[in-house]
């Protein structure tokens, strides 16, 4: 194997654009990587057909020259998004073989670009989950282990395949999408760089919906500057999606090396969590040390609703959820498995198709939007995301971006959560709140725990305002200098 799928994706591109190595050859190497790494369940679909010929049709346009803002990369896709003419099953029994007649609008941005498809990526069913231990096809394993320690650990999830396959070198980087974390927690657990942009910046037409006012796509990659590469091709206006903005999009690449100097960065009180681990705090001091050191201001603020944050979006994804998979009912297109009569049908296609978290968020979205119920429940939850909302409003009076933890801890094993579904929730703490609120955050990797597994910081910047993530991801990632890499065991 070669040293080209350790590449940056910015690497990638230089070299691909100076003749260094053909996109065949890159694509080449990648497919024998996944080949050779199937132990790690990243990929649910592999494409490596359709890899090579994106791969010369790449070479040609870069030997003429010409070529998009990827040419010639290849990429990974979650098995979110919709690809014209291959499987895609958001990891649902429900889905069946399900291939779209399609192409979502963020990967055909991608390959209007010059980037090359891989294949599809494993996820937690529908999107549900901090393992990606509820995906149809098993879980994908980390890279990463424990010193001195065999067990497999999670990649976190939903987007768990995203981040086991940047994070073990089966793509330049990856797509990856966000209704509570679902970006930033993988590549938390995984070493890896991700952000999810401001709600509205990336189009979800042709992404399997999960809870509509919550999902946004954003990129999983190895730097803080390859993120930002992938996340300007990926968003665009979209008049396909109605809440797609219509709003300038920055150089965020430029942003990256800007440094800190002079920003007000905002420490919320209410983040220093009782029971929290030492490690999390030592290394969210640490965050706040380097910035300070590189200029910028540290402020104290407070963000009084947080503790509201997980119990509302565990009403509003699950409310949003019912009713987006109530359309997976056996008819037209995914798995049915067919009873007496119709009633039945829908029965036991619905039964037999969704996993057991999935029905546990149907059950919870249905009856929080039950008449008697919805004011009580799923009206209060709306309130408490209005009230958390405006707690960041405040807070931003007062600085130009939020410093936090990514997550309560770093990777854990298979199992170790997945019996208790509030333990699995509360993974969600530190990342939830941005998607109430719509707005950006970022995940970087910053240190590693005591047992030698990646720790992540998040930034969290105003609404439209990734540029100030970049710049302070940028900065974390400079000072952090995080080279570590997983030990090669599969
Ligand atoms: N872990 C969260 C959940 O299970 C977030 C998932 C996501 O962001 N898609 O709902």
């Amino acid at each position: 194997m070669t040293d080209l799928t350790k590449l940056t994706l910015a690497d990638a591109l230089d070299g691909l654009k100076a003749k260094k190595f053909s996109s065949r050859e890159i694509t080449q190497d990648f497919i024998q990587t996944i080949e050779a790494s199937r132990v790690l369940n990243a990929y649910v679909v592999e494409t490596p057909e359709k890899a090579l010929e994106m791969a010369e049709q790449a070479d040609a346009r870069l030997a003429k020259g010409e070529g998009g803002k990827l040419e010639g990369a290849p990429i990974g896709v979650k098995d979110l998004y919709c690809t014209k003419g291959v499987r895609t099953t958001a990891c649902s029994n429900i889905l069946g073989e399900f291939t779209p007649t399609y192409e979502s609008t963020v990967t055909q941005n991608l390959w209007n670009e010059g980037a090359v498809m891989l294949g599809k990526l494993n996820m937690d069913e529908f999107a549900m989950g901090s393992s990606n231990e509820t995906s149809r096809f098993g879980p994908p394993i980390n890279p990463w282990r424990r010193q001195g320690d065999n067990a497999g650990l999670t990649p976190g999830g939903s987007s768990g395949g995203s981040a086991a396959a940047v994070s073990g070198d089966l793509c330049l980087a990856a797509t990856a999408s966000d209704t509570g974390g679902s970006i930033r927690q993988p590549a938390a657990f995984t070493g890896t760089v991700g952000i999810k942009p401001t709600y509205g910046r990336a189009s979800r037409w042709g992404m399997v919906a999960f809870a509509s006012s919550l999902d946004q796509a954003g990129p999983i990659a190895k730097t803080v500057e390859d993120s930002a590469i992938l996340l300007d091709v990926m968003c665009s206006h979209d008049p396909k999606d109605s809440t797609s903005l219509q709003v300038e999009q920055p150089d965020w690449r430029a942003e990256v090396s800007k440094g800190v100097k002079g920003m007000r960065i905002g420490i919320p009180k209410e983040y220093r969590m009782d029971g929290m681990s030492e490690e999390i705090d030592a290394l969210w001091n640490k965050g706040i040390e380097w910035l300070k050191a590189a200029g910028a201001e540290i402020v104290d603020i407070s963000l009084p609703h947080t503790k509201y944050a997980l119990p509302a979006y565990y009403i509003v994804a699950p409310a949003e959820a019912s009713s987006n998979l109530a359309r997976y009912d056996g008819m037209r297109y995914g798995a049915r498995v067919d009873g007496d009569n119709l009633t039945a049908t829908y029965e036991a296609t619905r039964a037999g198709g969704f996993g057991r978290e999935v029905q546990r968020r149907l059950m919870i979205g249905t009856y929080v939007l039950s008449s008697g119920y919805y004011d009580a429940y799923y009206l209060r939850a709306q309130k408490v995301r209005t009230k958390i909302l405006h707690d960041f409003v405040d807070a931003f009076e007062t600085c130009d971006a939020i410093l936090t933890p990514t997550c309560p801890s770093a990777a854990f094993a298979f199992g170790e959560k997945s019996g208790d579904p509030v333990e699995m929730y509360l993974n969600d703490v530190f990342t939830v709140t941005t998607n109430l609120a719509g707005l950006p955050g970022i995940s970087v990797p910053a240190g590693l725990s005591s047992d030698g597994l990646p720790l992540g910081l998040q930034v969290i910047g105003k609404a439209l305002d990734e540029s100030a993530c970049f710049r302070v991801g940028g900065e974390l990632e400079r000072a952090a200098g995080f080279v570590a890499r997983p030990e090669k065991w599969w």
